[in-house]
């Protein structure tokens, strides 16, 4: 790596190893983060990029309760589909783990004993809900009752999903066991309890301090840490997590929000390992020159932005665990659908209980990878909440990816293959407008470029398009179709320029669409640079070239909106 080259840790949320991915997740936290770090590496940025699944928790242990199997093996079915779900669609994770390893329990029982001797955990009694018949505490999830606020029959044990209320499980009318049904009863228990408070202040001057954080998630996080942090249990009542290394708590695991977050340095180190340089995962988390990035959902906003850095403060205390703090965490919004709902199109709300989402497997069984990362890349929710629509991507990725970009690379190399037997010789002189087009094109790819690396792929995408029209304009000015048949030397003069113009957008447009641009490079012979760097070649070649992308075609995105109209009809 060169001296110039930035270090950059990027990772996006684990996902719960508990079912198939929909595009709100994707969309969230995956895609923007793997179009990030393609960027990243094609610049010759040092980059390492992990993710893996959150195999703790209650969701996990309710999944499998319900599914009669054992958390292990829940979790191990769910790591191989989202691993080749993820596969497919072309996130490229340098490490996809998971945090039921050896190496994750380890690093968990580290960063405890750390904190512990720095005296940021503590002993307190607290009620949790007990089941005799069951012989255990109840996690909240686990209990049901009638909500205490407004009376709705089906509460959850921390929330009700009719009023939004928060409560404790034990504020219910009539708990009862959610798998038995059975009673509940109110029992005390003893937990082990992180310091939060401790870190305010230091909290407040490391986030105030970043002033390239999204507004939006500095305000909302300021402004949660100044009403006054909680002192937060880091442990439960429950079988399935990481051990915890105290005698009387045996019986008891970690609490997710304590452990999943230190999967990310699990993932990094089982990486470090793989290349054969074990140690080599603490100069992207320890080297205080790196940019540590954390792609989420909005949903994990709070605790990667207090729980997190103050675990990474606490265990840094002494300098021999010298951890760096997230330089950025870009919260995106989330994904509605529109569905076709008695003749009209309304934005609903994802239901994964309802089966109203759009699952990912089931999309890539439909349509490849490209389109379906243009579609969703041109609707990445950077500033609101957005709408999946099947009829959106139709139209999006015909007009633009097929319309703009796709059809500018086919009408270039068709002329080229047809009129210059697939060979342009570098012309003596450019033609009139090259230049000026040159420095068209160069203006839109500094906006691509800044766009980019404020972690902003979907603004990025617009400039991308910007230099599709660019090109496009200049192929249309030149119009090789008539003077072809006047002045041959100037038709491959202007085409010259259209494929370093081609190059260009390749080069850019790679991140979004990789397959695709793949296949180009193999009957498109010249460099795919940015237009700033390029030195133009002797030659530009072209053999077999073929249509990137295929249009979509109106019954299948009939077919796509019925099985969402299905799903709203509970059919
Ligand atoms: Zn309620």
């Amino acid at each position: 790596m060169s001296e110039n080259t930035q270090r950059y840790l990027v990772t996006s949320a684990l996902p719960y190893a508990n079912g198939p991915l929909h595009v709100g997740q994707i969309s969230g936290a995956y895609l923007p983060a793997d179009i990030f770090v393609r960027y990243l590496r094609m610049r010759g940025e040092d980059v390492v990029y992990v993710c893996g699944t959150d195999d703790h928790g209650v969701p996990i242990t309710l999944t499998a309760e319900r599914e009669g199997k054992s958390p292990k093996e829940v979790v191990d079915f769910w790591w191989a589909h989202m691993k080749e779900t993820f596969d497919r669609f072309g996130i490229s994770f340098d490490n996809f783990s998971h945090t039921s390893t050896e190496i994750h329990a380890e690093n968990t029982r580290h960063f405890y004993e750390k904190l512990k001797s720095g005296g940021y955990i503590s002993e307190a009694e607290s009620k949790q809900m007990y089941s005799a018949t069951e012989g255990r505490f109840l996690p909240d999830r686990y209990v049901e009752g009638t909500c205490p606020v407004c009376g709705y029959k089906e509460a959850r044990g921390d929330q009700c999903d009719n009023c939004g209320s928060w409560y404790e499980a034990y504020e219910l009318i009539e708990p009862h066991s959610k798998i038995t049904g059975g009673p509940v009863e109110v029992r005390e228990t003893t937990h082990l309890y992180f310091d939060l408070p401790k870190f305010s202040e230091r909290l407040t001057e490391y986030i105030s301090g970043q002033e390239h954080w999204r507004t939006s998630v500095k305000n909302f996080i300021l402004g949660f840490i100044n009403a006054g942090l909680e002192k937060r249990p880091i442990t439960r009542d429950i079988s399935w997590g990481v051990p915890v290394p105290e005698p009387s708590f045996e019986d008891k695991r970690f609490y997710v929000w304590f452990d999943a977050h230190i999967g990310y340095i699990s993932s990094t180190m089982e990486w470090a390992e793989r290349i054969g340089e074990p140690d080599k995962w603490r100069e992207y988390w320890q080297e205080p020159d790196t940019k540590m990035i954390h792609f989420i959902g909005k949903d994990n906003t709070v605790f990667h932005t207090t729980m997190w850095p103050a675990q990474l403060m606490g265990v840094a205390e002494g300098g021999e665990e010298p951890y760096a703090l997230p330089y950025d965490v870009p919260a995106n919004e989330f994904m509605n659908l529109e569905v076709p709902v008695e003749g009209e199109r309304r934005a609903m709300q994802m239901s994964t209980s309802r089966n109203l989402a759009v699952w990912l497997h089931e999309a890539l069984d439909k349509f490849p990878a490209d389109p379906l990362r243009f579609y969703l890349a041109s609707t990445l929710p950077e500033t609101a909440d957005v709408n999946f629509s099947w009829r959106d991507f139709q139209g999006r990725v015909n007009s633009e990816l097929i319309g703009n970009l796709g059809n500018y690379v086919n009408r270039v190399l068709s002329f080229v293959g047809k009129y210059f037997d697939g060979e342009l010789k570098r012309p003596e002189n450019l033609p009139d407008g090259a230049l000026a087009a040159f420095s068209d094109f160069k203006e839109i790819e500094a906006r691509y470029e800044s766009r980019m690396l404020d972690e902003r792929p979907r603004e990025a995408l617009s400039e991308l398009l910007a230099m599709g029209r660019s090109a496009n304009r200049f192929f249309d000015a030149s119009a090789p179709w008539k003077t072809r048949k006047e002045d041959m030397e100037l038709t491959g003069a202007n085409l010259y320029v259209c494929c370093a113009m081609l190059g260009s957008i390749a080069y850019h447009a790679s991140p979004y669409v990789p397959d695709a641009m793949e296949r180009l490079r193999t009957f498109f012979d010249g460099p795919m640079e940015r237009i700033t760097d390029l030195d133009l070649p002797d030659s530009y070649g072209t053999s077999g070239a073929k249509p990137l992308f295929a249009r979509i075609e109106d019954e299948e995105i009939e077919a796509a909106d019925e099985k969402l109209a299905r799903a709203v009809r509970g059919e």
